[in-house]
């Protein structure tokens, strides 16, 4: 089982990615999370990737693509969830490239869609609880609102995140992922159009509604 996922920061991708991970028993492979890994262990690819990760860039596509479709060999034998990637449409012409040169099946493409302002708003209403970082607080979801000032689970002091505050990278992140021309949304359509000629299955979910709801539509989906 193969399958994509998009949706913008602050679209709840992180929560239904996992779902659909665990549903299936398979990789879950992130292309930031792998960057991450090598700038932590000094890696030259780690160094050639910090400076555009930083500023919030993407990381140039002879890096990524090769290093992406190496990961999805390596620990994605036995199916994957891919997420972070492609990022733009080179990438995602390459990796369908690829899964056709492998014989290999692209089962689901998931998007979720969700305006701008409210994604960008979700990410700068995000508290962090003091006594647990998992105690979900936003001031702009109603159903998880805090108690005034304090967490709404344990009433402990709240605080935010300093990335979650910066609007410009925040912005710059959603320049890219909004872009229907050659970014993020116009891989995500790449795939829509193979999708409408039977060469994939594509599962839109409105990420405006609570997560629980989200989380019931897509499990009937991938059934
Ligand atoms: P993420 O954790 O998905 O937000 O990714 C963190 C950073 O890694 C991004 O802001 C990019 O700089 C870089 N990155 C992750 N995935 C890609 C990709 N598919 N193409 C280019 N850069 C990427």
């Amino acid at each position: 089982m193969n399958i994509l996922i998009f949706g913008p920061n602050g679209s709840g991708k992180g929560t239904q990615g996992s779902l659909a991970k665990d549903k299936f028993n398979v990789a879950h492979i992130e292309s930031g999370a792998i960057f991450r890994e090598h700038i932590g262990q000094g890696t030259e690819l780690g160094k050639k990737a910090k400076a555009y990760i930083d500023r919030g860039d993407l990381v140039p596509d002879e890096v990524t693509i090769p290093m992406v479709l190496q990961t999805l060999k390596e620990k994605g034998k036995n199916g994957w969830l891919l997420d972070g990637f492609p990022r733009n449409i080179v990438q995602a012409e390459k990796l369908w490239e690829a899964l056709r040169k492998e014989g290999l099946k692209l089962n689901y493409v998931i998007e979720i869609s969700l305006d701008r302002e409210t994604a960008k708003n979700r990410i700068m209403g995000r508290r962090l609880c003091v006594n647990d970082p998992n105690h979900p607080n936003n001031i702009y979801i109603e159903a998880i609102k805090p108690d005034g000032d304090k967490c709404r689970i344990c009433g402990g002091d709240l605080k935010t995140r300093a990335d979650d505050q910066d609007e410009e990278a925040i912005n710059k992140r959603h320049d890219i992922y909004y872009d229907t021309e050659s970014g993020t949304l116009a891989a995500a359509h790449f795939f829509k159009d193979l999708a409408a000629k039977g060469e994939t299955r594509y599962i839109e979910l409105d990420g405006s509604g609570d997560i629980q709801s989200i989380k019931e539509t897509l499990l009937a989906r991938l059934a």
